[in-house]
């Protein structure tokens, strides 16, 4: 029997506009087509997760429009438990404003509404989940203070808590503490750690920088690279599959819900971030946030006990 994973996180609405050029202060610029695509990493993680195989329950704060009714729509639609999901009356869904120009370089602007209000009284109201589930994955898209709660909650009932630190911010001590595993990107690593990753020696710096905070288990991923896998016992890179890539949009994501599945069906920390790498390798190879995460059917023979 599969463990049970708690996500808890950011929904976001994604609308995006191709554009000639961005337009400067002032100016109207006539776009090309426009395209609404459901994201946030909180969601985008615990769909990634539910497509492979993992039995999600998603706690997140939507408005009480229709981009909130939209997100509960593809929740339900992808098999995710949204019990928790809250409604919030007095603000609007999280919305991101996406310009890409034509040599794909884009602007975003994010208006975060009823993720910025997700609370730790929320996330309290959805402890019995916090007894069921073994795995907690959260990010960074909503308030600090409800990360270190649920983590505290976690760590209080003995359960392992994933943190995908993104977007970067600076991290309490106190949160360290709690967690079972850290995911940043190479970026994030380097913003938490102060040290530059340049090469295997430099990832290992950062990762025993992070490590001596309390954290149980570092996984850094470095794109092309694969991911770095650091503990008391294992340094290792565990390279990935090379694949053409078209859109490495969301590729996190989708390496953090897998990781999440295969740790939930009992693989050891190497081999999950094997899995991890090849369902986060597929989504790069297809276009979109959430719709590139790929189904377990996909990877089926990737699973290596
Ligand atoms: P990143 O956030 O760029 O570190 O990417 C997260 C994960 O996605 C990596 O650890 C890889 O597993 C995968 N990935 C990202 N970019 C590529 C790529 N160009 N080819 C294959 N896998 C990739």
């Amino acid at each position: 029997m599969n463990q049970k994973i708690l996500v808890i996180g950011s929904a976001n609405t994604d609308m995006v506009i191709k554009t000639k050029h961005f337009p400067l202060p002032g100016e109207t610029v006539l776009g090309g087509r426009f395209m609404m695509n459901p994201g946030g990493k909180g969601a985008n993680q615990a769909i990634a997760a539910a497509r492979l195989g993992g039995q999600i329950t998603f706690i997140t704060k939507i408005g009480q429009d229709i981009f909130g009714r939209q997100a509960l729509q593809q929740f339900l639609k992808e098999g995710v438990d949204a019990s928790f999901v809250i409604s919030d009356p007095d603000n609007p869904s999280g919305v991101a404003l996406i310009t890409v120009d034509e040599k794909g370089e884009n602007t975003i602007v994010v208006a975060p509404g009823s993720n910025g209000t997700l609370n730790p009284a929320d996330v309290a109201k959805a402890e019995t989940v916090f007894k069921e589930a073994e795995i907690i994955l959260m990010q960074l898209e909503i308030p600090l203070v409800t990360v270190q709660f649920a983590a505290n909650l976690a760590a209080q009932y003995g359960k392992k808590v994933i943190l995908n630190p993104a977007p970067a911010a600076p991290l309490p001590d106190d949160l360290y503490r709690c967690l079972a595993i850290l995911t940043p990107n190479r970026s994030e690593a380097e913003a938490l750690s102060g040290v530059t990753i340049t090469n295997l020696a430099t990832a290992e710096q950062a990762a025993r920088k992070l490590l001596e905070k309390g954290i149980k288990h570092v996984v850094i991923t470095l794109g092309t690279e694969g991911a770095f896998v650091f503990d008391q016992s294992i340094a290792k890179l565990i390279p990935v599959t090379p694949v053409v890539a078209v859109d490495t949009t969301a590729a996190g994501d989708v390496f953090n819900g897998a990781l999440a599945v295969a740790l939930s069906e009992g693989l050891a920390l190497d081999k999950a971030v094997e899995f991890a790498n090849q369902a986060a390798a597929i989504s790069v190879t297809r276009m979109g946030a959430q719709a590139s995460a790929p189904f377990r059917k996909e990877l089926q023979g990737l699973i290596l006990k």
